[in-house]
């Protein structure tokens, strides 16, 4: 029986079970992967302490910190994922796809998410040649340029308002008439004389040569098609969370993210937390999931001092 499972292999998870180790607590960590969704990313500018770093030297540091603690403290099971957990605080029951389920104490699950990725010509050729899924981590690289949004919720208009303040030019593509964002949001966006909005399109292609020169798209109601410049496309159309295996035991949102108490990080379920993108925290970083994940720790160690069997 462990003290402590933790679920997934990201910066949370990792930040987790660097804690979790150094405060003596018997853990065992299923990671499907080390790293994370930025591996993907060739340069990271914002990993705090480090400058510069790719995202596959990220993952490879991630695990070597975790490694550094494997041992009689901390079991390490990489390439196995979690698809479901049963039972109770003080005794969980972990299942992976094949081999004995772990038994647990508590359980912090940080199994991250997807980014939904839009599915049109070009849009996979150009991921990270100039079409990205994170402004926070890319926009800066578009300082001065014309950008496009594809989304009309509130990350779309928030990313928006962001490259406001350094790029050229803004267009939000949005399908529909009506965008799903905050009112609010929406009217303070559109002040801005550098923010179009172009609504009632479809969205033909993704074009450029090394990298993105731009968008086709298709008005719907005149059906005429038209191009539009950009060295940046910023796609904000939601994220899927890795939350299915928890379905039945802890409280999720509408669109599957699990809720938690932002000041301790704790589920509806006595004796699970939960931390980073799987959350319904606003804000998706790799240093606020490796924060949250930190917070949990701290108080997971309170619950299993105060109740030991
Ligand atoms: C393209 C891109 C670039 C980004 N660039 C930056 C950046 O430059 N700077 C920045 O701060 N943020 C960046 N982000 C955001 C950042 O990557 C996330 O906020 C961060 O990775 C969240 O960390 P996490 O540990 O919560 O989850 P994730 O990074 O999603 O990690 C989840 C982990 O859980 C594992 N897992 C999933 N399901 C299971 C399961 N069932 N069983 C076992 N393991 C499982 C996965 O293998 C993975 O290792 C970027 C995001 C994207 C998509």
């Amino acid at each position: 029986m462990y003290d402590l499972l933790i679920i997934g292999g990201g910066p949370a998870a990792s930040a987790a079970a660097v804690y979790a180790a150094r405060k003596r607590l018997k853990t065992a960590i299923v990671a499907g992967e080390f790293g994370g969704q930025s591996t993907v990313s060739e340069d990271i500018q914002n990993w705090i302490g480090t400058p510069h770093i790719a995202g596959a030297d990220l993952a490879k540091n991630l695990k070597a910190h975790v490694l550094e603690y494997a041992g009689d403290i901390l079991t390490v099971k990489e390439g196995a994922w979690v698809t479901g957990i049963t039972g109770e605080a003080g005794n969980f029951s972990v299942s992976m796809g094949s081999g004995e389920p772990f038994t647990a104490r508590s359980i912090l699950i940080a199994s991250g998410s997807n980014r939904r990725k839009i599915e049109i010509a070009g849009a996979d050729t150009f991921e990270n040649k100039g079409l990205t899924y994170c402004a926070s981590c890319d926009g800066p690289l578009f300082t001065g340029e014309d950008v496009i949004v594809i989304g009309g919720g509130n990350a779309a208009f928030e990313t928006a308002a962001q490259l406001l303040a350094y790029c050229k030019s803004v267009t939000l593509l949005n399908r529909s008439a009506a965008f799903r964002a905050d009112e609010i949001t929406v009217a303070q966006t559109m002040k801005d004389p550098k923010f179009k909005a172009v609504t009632e399109i479809e969205m033909l292609d993704v074009y450029g040569g090394d990298f993105v020169e731009g968008m086709t798209i298709k008005h719907k109601a005149s059906g005429e098609a038209e191009k539009l410049s950009a060295k940046g496309i910023f796609v904000e159309v939601g994220q899927i969370p890795n939350a299915g295996f928890a379905k039945s035991i802890v409280d999720q949102n509408e669109v599957g993210s699990i809720k938690i108490d932002p000041r301790t990080q704790q589920t509806s379920a006595a004796g699970i937390w939960a931390a980073g993108d799987v959350t319904d925290v606003l804000y998706h970083q790799n240093n606020i999931a490796a924060g949250d994940a930190v917070r949990a720790l701290e108080d997971i160690y309170i619950w299993l001092h105060k109740n030991r069997p």
